[in-house]
């Protein structure tokens, strides 16, 4: 079903399916749609907004937990994920993989 609701309007939502969400130990009921949100990169500070879709992807695909919310740009993000990777090698020499 497809609700359409005055023209143009620059809100873009997405529909939760709240089946996929990793709520975590919580009892609060999520949200019914995903809306684009503002944030302000905590590395540099850049203004970005953190799509729907992007935001349905993470919760429900990538399975981040509910709670968690973008905090970073594309790019700095990025670089985390290189120094994470980069400390995942060095501590997986030591460990055995689950
Ligand atoms: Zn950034």
């Amino acid at each position: 079903m497809k609700i359409v609701r005055g023209k143009d309007k620059k809100e873009k939502r997405i529909r939760v399916n709240p089946d996929k969400l990793n709520m975590g130990n919580t009892y609060s009921s999520p949200p019914q749609y995903y809306y684009d949100a503002e944030f302000d990169c905590v590395d540099c500070g850049s203004h970005e907004i953190w799509t729907a879709s992007q935001q349905k992807w993470w919760y429900e695909e990538a399975g981040g937990y509910f709670f968690a919310v973008a905090v970073r740009c594309r790019e700095c993000r990025e670089k985390e994920r290189e120094r994470k990777d980069d400390a995942r090698k060095n501590h997986k020499a030591g460990l055995k993989s689950k």
